[in-house]
């Protein structure tokens, strides 16, 4: 199966996908995390990524579809994966088609995790505590929210057109939610 994970930051899109690509059998693939891992090992990707994570904006289209490009031509992707944080702009949307058609493949589901704005914010303020993200400062937390509804949350209309958008709410116990989204991928 070839999934795209879609929900604002805080839903638990990074969870789930863990749970589900475990569950498949599917690489779980998320841009946030090798970014992350970038940022970590201070390589010239991470250093590009960390000027736009800090202020909680996008890394550009460029940046991430050449390295979204390079992670689905790994043998472990040929046969499914489940891409988590990307697509969110419409030039990703139009890359991740381009680079599926060149082999024939296409995208069987797009999944929606949705949440109510006040929940995720305080997730994500508890996020912080915890795991010290340095994109999990408050107002970093808002702008992150601001540039998913305006420039992600409207993608799920082309993949609704396309007849494979199914949208499942967040909110609720880890395992509850892993229930509702294997229930919604069968
Ligand atoms: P969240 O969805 O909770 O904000 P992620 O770990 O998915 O967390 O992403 C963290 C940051 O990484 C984003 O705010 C953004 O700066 C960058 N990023 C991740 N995926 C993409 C993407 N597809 N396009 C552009 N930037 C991205």
């Amino acid at each position: 199966m070839r999934i795209v994970l879609m929900g604002p930051p805080g839903a638990g899109k990074g969870t789930q996908a863990a749970a589900i690509s475990g569950s498949l059998g599917i690489p779980h693939i998320s841009t946030g995390e090798i970014f992350r891992k970038n940022v970590g090992e201070g390589t010239e990707l991470g250093k590009e990524a960390q000027k736009y994570m800090e202020k909680g904006e996008y890394v550009p289209d460029s940046v991430t579809n050449a390295m979204v490009k390079d992670r689905l031509a790994q043998p472990d992707a040929a046969n499914g994966f489940l891409l988590d944080g990307y697509p969110r702009t419409a030039e990703q949307v139009q890359e991740l088609n381009t680079m599926l058609a060149e082999t024939g493949l296409k995208l069987d589901k797009c999944v929606e995790i949705t949440a109510d704005t006040d929940e995720v914010v305080q997730r994500l303020l508890k996020r912080a505590e915890l795991e010290g993200r340095p994109d999990d400062t408050e107002e970093v937390i808002r702008r992150r929210m601001e540039v998913y509804a305006e420039q992600t949350a409207p993608l799920t209309a082309m993949y609704a057109e396309q007849g494979i958008l199914v949208q499942v709410d967040g909110m609720g116990g880890v395992e509850e939610v892993t229930e509702r989204l294997l229930a919604a991928l069968r």
